[in-house]
């Protein structure tokens, strides 16, 4: 006896997770009780306080405080296992109850984490469909049992368009968001549907589909926090995107913004017209930068595009004028400079950016590569007399099309 209990105190004191427990015990009873199967039931119901005999095993229960908390259950089972087990029950339960414990506790720091990370998303993001689903990815890998959904509600507050994932076939809960008003727990306790509700405004739903158990009580409240901080960010990337229509300067780069970019161009298209000088414009975009994203994260996207920002505005001179067209395409204009050397200005830039290696381990630490390296692609263009304003961009935009078509990372030179 004396030497299968300290046997047992091994097995426990190497179990680290309710899995590994329930696979060591399981073999621990077989090979020393001839016991077929085991597990323990503990599903916070109630639990009788003293052993159940069946037929074919029996069902021994564990305590917590003097009341039971559930049963270890064995099938088969030699005559020796009620003698060893009646010493054996108090230390397996305080295992049980350590592992319940420690998992719980390493549950709430992913929460806290979680929670955190979609309050930082604002810090370099602002655009909706940007944001919502790397907040997706986030709560999907804290519900590994649930399927998520992220509805918005429209700018009319008419509608509930589904954000993510990119589909909901489910009929049930496409039924409940048609018709929500508020927060519905269905009767079986398997979908959750919460508004997500910021400064009184609604701004979307959160649904959770449990595709096990209920949803427990534990999970609809980290549920409720969580969509309470999702609907904060949502509205402040709404709050952000009204503030930044005003602002002059992108967040990311410290580059003009599309709406002053705008205003700079018409300013430099008279500025020319005026004084009869050269004007070039430049459109750039990084080649393949999706999948910089989708295999090194969207930090990593963001730090591209900032070392980007960074190289160009290295490469031009103090009157140059750089601008964030769009995602990851930047515009620049160079005032008194013709094709020539517009050519040569675009050609050194690539260069720069092909042989730049970015170091990536401080903002993705997990990935094993310490630098990457990306193209770009770039289109020029000189301003005739006959263009009207919209062309000088335009043009280059034509320019930029061709060299992603013919191979990218390549400077294309538009004539007319
Ligand atoms: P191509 O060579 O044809 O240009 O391929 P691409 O993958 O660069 O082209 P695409 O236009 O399909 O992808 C652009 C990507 O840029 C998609 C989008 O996720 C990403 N993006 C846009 N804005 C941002 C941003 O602010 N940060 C990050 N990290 N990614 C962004
Ligand atoms: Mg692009
Ligand atoms: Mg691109």
């Amino acid at each position: 006896m004396i030497n299968k209990l300290e046997k047992l105190s091994k097995v426990l004191n190497e179990s680290y997770s309710e899995k590994s427990l329930l696979n060591s015990l399981g073999t621990f009873f077989e090979k020393n009780f001839d016991v077929e199967k085991f597990f323990i039931d503990i599903n916070n119901k109630t639990y009788l306080e003293s052993p159940i005999i069946e037929s074919d095993g029996i069902k021994y229960p564990i305590f917590k405080h003097r009341k039971s908390i559930g049963y270890l259950c064995f099938t088969g089972g030699n005559n020796e296992l009620k003698k060893f087990i009646k010493i054996a029950a108090p230390f397996i339960s305080l295992k049980v109850q350590n592992i319940i414990l420690s998992e719980k506790m390493q549950k709430n720091i992913n929460f806290h984490e979680t929670m955190k990370n979609i309050a930082k998303i604002i810090e370099t993001q602002y655009e909706l469909n940007y944001i919502i689903p790397i907040i997706g990815e986030m709560i999907d890998k804290f519900f590994e049992d649930y399927l998520l959904y992220i509805f918005l509600t429209n700018e009319n507050n008419t509608e509930n368009k589904l954000a993510w994932p990119v589909a909901c076939k489910d009929t049930k809960i496409l039924e409940i968001i048609k018709n929500f008003n508020s927060k519905v727990f269905t009767e079986d306790k398997k979908t959750l549907a919460l508004p997500l509700k910021s400064e009184g405004k609604e701004v979307g739903i959160l649904v959770a589909k449990s595709t096990a158990d209920e949803i427990t009580s534990k999970d609809e409240d980290y549920l409720t926090q969580l969509a309470g901080q999702i609907a904060t960010t949502i509205n402040r990337a709404n709050v952000y995107v009204e503030i930044l229509k005003h602002a002059t300067l992108d967040a990311l780069t410290g580059f003009y913004n599309r709406r002053q970019l705008e205003e700079r161009i018409k300013q430099e298209i008279s500025n020319a017209r005026r004084q009869k000088a050269p004007l070039c414009g430049i459109m750039t975009d990084i080649d393949f930068f999706k999948g910089v994203n989708d295999t090194y994260g969207h930090a990593v996207g963001d730090l591209v595009l900032k070392t980007v920002a960074k190289i160009i505005r290295s490469q031009l001179r103090e009157y140059d004028i750089a601008g964030r067209y769009g995602g990851e395409e930047f515009s620049i204009l160079l005032p008194f400079t013709k094709i020539k050397e517009a050519q040569m200005v675009a050609e050194r830039l690539r260069k720069t950016i092909e042989e730049k290696a970015i170091d990536i381990s401080k903002v993705n630490p997990d990935c094993g590569i310490k630098e990457i390296k990306v193209t770009l692609s770039l289109g020029i263009y000189e301003m005739k007399e006959s263009d009207n304003d919209e062309d000088l961009l335009k043009k280059a935009d034509k320019a930029l099309y061709q060299a992603k078509n013919t191979g990218r990372n390549k400077v294309v030179v538009q004539y007319e």
